[in-house]
Parts: structure tokens; sequence; C-alpha cells
């Protein structure tokens, strides 16, 4: 193999028919009304895949933007923001709050399981004073994935707006944005949609939209500030000049997922085999509860060495996973299947390739890993 296989969890390989989108003849999309159209089209797309019916922007910048961009729209000085967390993206929404003068309250959770619907509920009993709630649908440092369906409705019911991270999720995983009462949903290019990484994108709800013409004072930014976007179409205006050959990749890449009509259960599938293989081989998964099915995140067993199992992979057999940062540093291994990812040939020769290196490095396998994989797959 002559080209590195990159098995992280996002950024993702690309297809062929986006790479060559992005290759199209471009036009000045500030001028260009024709312009206006397609990326109106493409936003119509991305509201269908997200279940929506909700307003959709694409915004210039990585997912981060997107995450940043909700905060920054939402919070004004002093308002209360409810941070549902277990992991690292769940925690940074809390930064983002702070930055834009909101105060952040943690309900924390433990961060190898799934947040706890009961005592979310019973939580805001006791507190429920908040504008917005922010959570992490897949939070991809650690792999676990939290129940959105559940989660949101129960915030909405308590007049909460909602904030979902679904970055590592949408795709390849189930997401209804309007049955689970989500306000701002918002995505990313580069994870299963499998475009590369440069866009976020996001569906904004009426209420959240209301929110923000609600202001007291004006919001505190102009690139993260998802108002000036609103009526983008009926004034034929975009608030700074749009990232044309990205939008038509992202377009292109949209129209893969609408096409293929199992994609949640390829993930599903991918995903349990995956495990299973881990497991059945004598390794770990990290977490105990709340797999996701877009990364699996196994613990480094003792005494080896993270870096070393990845560099090995790498110069060996031109397989890229990654590590983990934050309080997971040097403990565990992750392996991204999503999107143009998620297949078997990829994650078995993945799996393969780890294998030879913990065995290189002095692990001993109870089972052959690929075998079993192929045995659940
Ligand atoms: C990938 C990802 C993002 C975007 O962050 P980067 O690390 O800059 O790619 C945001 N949220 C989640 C949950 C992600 O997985």
């Amino acid at each position: 193999m002559n080209k590195t296989l990159i098995m992280t969890p996002g950024p993702t390989s690309v297809r062929e028919n986006v790479r060559l989108a992005r290759a199209k003849e471009t036009t000045n999309p500030d001028i260009d009304e024709k312009f206006y159209e397609f990326y109106k089209e493409t936003c119509h797309k991305l509201g269908i895949f997200l279940n929506t019916n909700n307003e959709v922007r694409i915004l210039s910048g990585e997912g981060i933007l997107g995450l940043e961009a909700a905060c920054a729209s939402l919070t004004e000085r002093g308002d209360r923001v409810l941070i549902i967390e277990n992991g690292i993206f769940g925690e940074g929404f809390g930064d983002f709050v702070k930055i834009y003068g909101g105060e952040p309250f943690y309900f924390r959770n433990n961060r190898k399981r799934k947040v706890d619907i009961e005592e979310l509920k019973s939580f805001l009993e006791k507190d429920s004073n908040f504008k917005y709630a922010t959570i992490v649908h897949c939070d991809t440092p650690s792999g676990v994935l939290n129940d959105i369906d559940k989660i949101c409705p129960i915030l909405k019911e308590k007049g909460i707006l909602t904030v979902v991270d679904s970055v590592a999720g949408m795709g390849g995983e189930e997401l209804q944005v309007d049955n689970w009462k989500i306000d701002i949903a918002l995505g990313a290019s580069q994870k299963c949609l499998s475009a590369p990484p440069g866009l976020t994108f996001l569906s904004i709800s009426e209420d959240a939209f209301q929110s923000m013409e609600n202001r007291k004072n004006p919001i505190a930014s102009f690139y993260c500030n998802l108002l000036v976007w609103k009526d983008y179409y009926k004034n034929k205006w975009f608030p700074y000049t749009p990232p044309i050959s990205d939008i038509i990749g992202l377009d292109k890449a949209v129209d893969n997922l609408l096409n293929e009509k199992n994609i949640i259960e390829r993930h599903d599938k991918i995903a349990s085999a995956t495990r299973a293989a881990i497991v059945s081989a004598g390794l770990k998964i990290h977490i105990e509860e709340g797999y996701s099915n877009t990364v699996t995140v196994i613990d480094v067993p003792h005494g080896i060495n993270d870096k070393k199992i990845i560099k090995y992979m790498l110069d060996n057999y031109g397989v890229m996973i990654t590590g983990s940062f934050g309080y997971l540093e040097g403990r565990v291994l992750r392996i991204g299947h999503m999107g143009e990812n998620a297949t078997v040939e990829k994650v078995s020769y993945t799996l393969f390739a780890l294998q030879k290196a913990l065995e290189h490095y002095g692990y001993t396998f109870y089972k052959d890993i690929v075998s079993i994989f192929f045995e659940r797959i």
C-alpha cells in the first residue's frame, strides 16, 4: 500500500467525487446570484440529512467555529448556561460560555458512561433556570455517545434552549433535529461527511433566532455571529465571501450521504464487529456504556507505549490511528470508523496492523483479532 490509510476519528478519507467537485470552475460567490441558489440548496440538503425544517447555515471554519458561534450568539453577560458534560468536548463548551461573559454551570457525569437521564431529571427539578444547555452527541476523545433523543426534550420542556455538538455523530448515528427538539445542531465537514476540514454548519431553530434577536446587548463577535446570516438570501448578501470550492465539495458529500440508504446500519455493523473483535482478543474498550458507532477507543495495555504503537502501524503498515488528549493522553488508542472509513476492508486491515504492532511490543493476543472481526461482520 503506497497511500496512508487515515483511520483517525476525523478528518476521514475524502471520496473521489468530492475531491473532483472541489476542482470545479468557481465564480464570485458574493455577486453571482446562482451561487446564492446553490448555497441555499446545499443548506436545504443538509436540513434533510439532519431531519429538520429549521434554517441551516454553512460557515467558513472548522467544527470548533460551530461550537463557538452557537455560544457567542446565545450568550449575554451573566447568562446561566448548563454544560452537560461527560467528556472533553462537553466540558469545553463552558470555556466558550465564559469567553462571552456567561456563567457556565457544569452537570458532570461519569466519563465512562453516557449521561444519566434520571439524574439529569432530578437535577432539573431543583434548578432549571438556564438560558440554554450544551451537550455533545459523540464525545470523540473517549467515544461515549449520549441519548440526545431523551436529553433535549427534557430540557426544552423546562424552557431551556438546546445546543448539540454532533460533529462526530451525524452521518454515523441517528440524528433527528426536529423530533428531538434541538435548537442548534452543529456539525463539520471532516467527520462522517468525509469532506476535507474547513466548514462547519448549523441548524438554527426559530426559538434560537428569537433569543438572539431579543438580546439586550449585541453579539460580541462578527465571525461567530449567527444572526448576521439570518437574511442572507433575502438580502443577497453574505457576511463574508464564502469558500466556494469547499461548499461545492460539501454539497457532493451530502449527496453521497443522502444517496446511501443504510448508512446508520453500516456504521452500526462495523462498530459492533470492531468492539467484539477488540474484546474477544483480550483488549479493553475504554468506556463501560454508551458506545459510539463512529469511533472505538481502546485502553493501552499495561506497559505499552501508545506513541510507539501508532508509529509502528504507520511506518510498517501505512495505517494512521491516534491516541487521545487531555486526561486521556497516553492512555488510549482511537480507531475512527466514520463515513468513508467505515468499511470492512479498511477496518479489518487496521485491526490487523494493530495486532502486529501490539505483538511487536510484546502483547499476547488470546485470539486473532481479524478472524473475530470477520466472524462478527
Ligand atoms: C472533531 C470534533 C470537533 C471539531 O474539533 P477539531 O478537534 O478541531 O476537529 C468538535 N466536536 C467534536 C465532538 C469532534 O469530534
